[in-house]
């Protein structure tokens, strides 16, 4: 059955050139980057509701900050996994345009993907609560906590925080996106988290296949899903390229 999906899937990316992929943190666990919802690592630690809101920056920057230290460092060592360099591969052949990602940790850009939306910001860019100005990580100390603008105000990653609006122009360029694809690929997002979620909703409605491929069904598998490849997205990615690379040989 599942092997019937992948290549199903494989036929559907190979006829497209406007194929886009939808991404969430589950394409990162393998990489040793753990998700919100699975057991285990940063988030047991420092739970989402008390450290990611804007309102936890605003009110204590440096306990926020000790945080992100810690998630800095484990992105920084996070290398790329079969699925990234799959989707790499596939926008090299031509067939997947863009990505749009929920994720912060630059992986689809370390892959070799060119063109990747971050919807939700990343944690290499810094920007200034006061002035607006915005640094590249490695330009700033971060040896005293929270690190300060040259006007002296606080310094946020542009990670999106819970509360904060979404940047127009990836909020733009995703919905364009999503209104000019003939297949999204939704992988490892549990599409809960707002208004990221309407992304495959917009593509649906503007007649794209949507193929999510996820360890575990979510609220998008019945009505808005045209299938799910149920598994783990590396290997589910490798196979889909696979399949794409053997079909071009034809
Ligand atoms: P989520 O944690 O809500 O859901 C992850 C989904 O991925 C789940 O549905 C899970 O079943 C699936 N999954 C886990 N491992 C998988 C695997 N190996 N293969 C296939 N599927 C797998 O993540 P979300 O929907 O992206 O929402 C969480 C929010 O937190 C987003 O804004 C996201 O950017 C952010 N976040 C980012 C990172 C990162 O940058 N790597 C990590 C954690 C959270």
């Amino acid at each position: 059955m599942k092997e019937d999906l992948i290549q199903k899937t494989a036929q559907a990316v190979f006829r497209s050139k406007k194929v886009v992929a939808f991404t969430g943190a589950g394409i990162s666990v393998e990489s040793g980057i753990p998700d919100f919802r699975g057991a285990g690592g940063l988030w047991e630690k420092f739970d989402p509701a008390e450290y990611a809101t804007i309102e936890a920056f605003h009110a204590n920057p440096q306990k926020v900050w000790t945080m992100l230290m810690e998630m800095g460092n484990l992105l920084e060592s996070s290398k790329p996994n079969p699925a990234h360099t799959a989707l790499a591969q596939l926008e090299k052949m031509g067939h997947v345009r863009s990505v749009i990602t929920q994720n912060i940790d630059h992986l689809h850009q370390d892959a070799g993907n060119t063109r990747v939306i971050e919807y939700h910001g990343s944690h290499k860019r810094l920007v200034c609560l006061t002035c607006g100005q915005q640094y590249a990580k490695e330009e700033v100390n971060l040896d005293a906590l929270p690190p300060l603008c040259r006007c002296k105000g606080v310094l946020k990653p542009t990670v999106i925080f819970f509360g904060e609006p979404i940047p127009t122009g990836a909020h733009l360029q995703a919905m364009e996106e999503a209104r000019d694809c003939e297949v999204m690929l939704v992988i490892g997002t549990s599409a809960v988290v707002s208004p990221a979620c309407d992304i495959p909703v917009l593509a649906k409605r503007a007649g794209a296949a949507i193929v999510e491929v996820n360890l575990e069904e979510t609220q998008l598998t019945r009505y808005v899903s045209d299938w799910i490849l149920q598994g783990s997205a590396s290997q589910i990615l490798q196979s889909v390229l696979d399949g794409v690379a053997g079909l071009r040989k034809t």
